[in-house]
């Protein structure tokens, strides 16, 4: 690793190619110093703190304990400025700030719906946006996710596919939307740090250390981009996000999101083990061919093989099936049956989740009748399987399911087919 001054010289450019079809963008690199050098910790694993440290100048015993203080100031407290970080000598945070910065993406709009959803235009250091939503319930707070500034992939029901894949999320910017939205819920734990405070000045001695109720309860990595398209990204901040130094929300608490990138779910199930959903959306090849083009490259039975073979999946750990309801596309009750058929064949521990389809400008489907939605629903339910119909959230601000699209792309019709061919030529030269 070079050191702040070095890097930024000999990588002016913060972004480096990456070549091939389906990993077509620049992606920026995990540890990039910022214009004026420092180089921001969030995202970075503990070690490669210490290691960073080290490169700076402390001594390795230093520069391990300084790094478990800092990641527990980042992850635990939500603290940004070294000067808040009390049990760090008063003379090295003033040090450590001239090195170093702990970022956030940047607000560009938040909105609040009439029901309670929050929308997050974010923006990375370099200029691109990209979205995440908070859908508060009664019983928790989901928070979805981003992996990447657009999509590789053109799902046609699916607003964030018109939009040209920008690139994909670091590590930093990935957790970094967790922690922003902590930071909005005021859900950092206040007072001092009881039995945390190895050396130095205490300021707060006064409070207490209390973890309060999280509002953000769970995660899914559903917003735009397809994670396992970004997989190492993606899997180094769900890292953070569940390491019990790190943020602590139980991997119980997260869902991973894929429209079926089939070689990616083993690794999926291996190294980070996360609950798996699924954007099934059609039982026959012919119509998942047209609405999920990826199943142009991995059908449905390999997808569902390798859902069957996922490790921990049970029937208290369920596999979620989204399913968007288009009406005459993928609803009648011979596609409700065959749905039962497919998952009984493959044993799978699954629920279906009916997402009556929102609409976005220029899409080109409707919304099934929700009589027919509820006998789509009942199907599934006589089977045994549970189906339940998401209500729709945040429709108003546009950040319900297959929603999300910043406006930075806007496109014409006829480059939205172009791009539509272009994605589907990458999807079958492969990866
Ligand atoms: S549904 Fe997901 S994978 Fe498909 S285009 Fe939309 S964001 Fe991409």
């Amino acid at each position: 690793m070079n050191s702040p001054q070095t890097s930024a010289s000999q990588h002016p450019a913060h972004h480096m190619p990456i070549p091939g079809l389906t990993d077509p963008v620049p992606v920026a690199r995990p540890i990039t110093p910022r214009a004026d050098g420092r180089i921001d910790l969030l995202g970075v694993a503990r070690p490669a703190i210490t290691e960073l440290l080290i490169e700076a100048g402390l001594e390795p015993k230093a520069a391990k304990l300084r790094a478990k203080q800092v990641y527990h100031w980042i992850y635990h407290r939500g603290v940004t400025d070294f000067a808040e970080m009390t049990d760090i000598a008063k003379g090295l945070r003033p040090w450590l700030s001239e090195r170093f910065v702990i970022g956030r993406p940047d607000i560009v709009t938040a909105q609040i719906s009439s029901d309670g959803t929050r929308k997050w235009l974010l923006s990375t250091t370099d200029g691109h946006e990209f979205e995440m939503v908070f859908i508060p319930d009664e019983a928790r707070g989901t928070l979805c996710v981003s992996s990447q500034v657009g999509c590789t992939l053109n799902c046609t029901f699916c607003h964030t596919g018109t939009m040209r894949l920008v690139r994909n999320l670091t590590p930093g910017e990935i957790v970094g939307q967790v922690m922003l939205a902590r930071d909005a819920l005021g859900e950092w734990p206040k007072g001092n740090m009881a039995g945390f405070a190895p050396d130095t000045d205490e300021e707060d001695e006064e409070d207490t250390y209390s973890p309060d109720g999280r509002l953000l309860t769970n995660i899914v990595m559903m917003g735009m981009g397809e994670p396992l398209y970004n997989f190492d990204n993606v899997r180094d901040a769900l890292k953070l996000v569940m390491d019990g130094d790190g943020l602590a929300l139980s991997r119980r608490r997260i869902t991973l999101s894929t429209s079926g990138v089939v070689p990616m779910i083993a690794r999926t199930g291996a190294e980070i083990n996360v609950n798996l959903a699924i954007s099934l959306h059609a039982v026959t090849k012919q119509v998942r061919d047209e609405i999920v083009p990826i199943n142009r490259k991995y059908g449905i039975e390999e997808l569902l093989e390798a859902c069957a073979a996922y490790p921990g999946a049970s029937n208290s750990r369920r596999i979620t099936f989204e399913y968007v309801m288009l009406a005459g596309k993928n609803d009648s009750d011979a596609d409700a049956r065959e749905l039962v058929r497919l998952l009984r064949h493959y044993r799978l521990p699954a629920k279906v989740n009916l997402i009556p389809f929102n609409p976005w400008p220029g899409a080109v489907y409707e919304c099934s009748p929700p009589d027919r939605i509820r006998r789509f629903s009942e199907i599934i339910f006589e089977s045994g399987i549970s189906a339940p119909i998401r209500s729709p959230r945040g429709r108003d601000i546009d950040a319900a399911c297959g929603q999300l699209k910043t406006s930075a792309a806007r496109m014409t019709r006829a480059e939205l087919d172009r791009l539509a061919e272009e994605k589907l030529a990458a999807l079958e030269v492969g990866d």
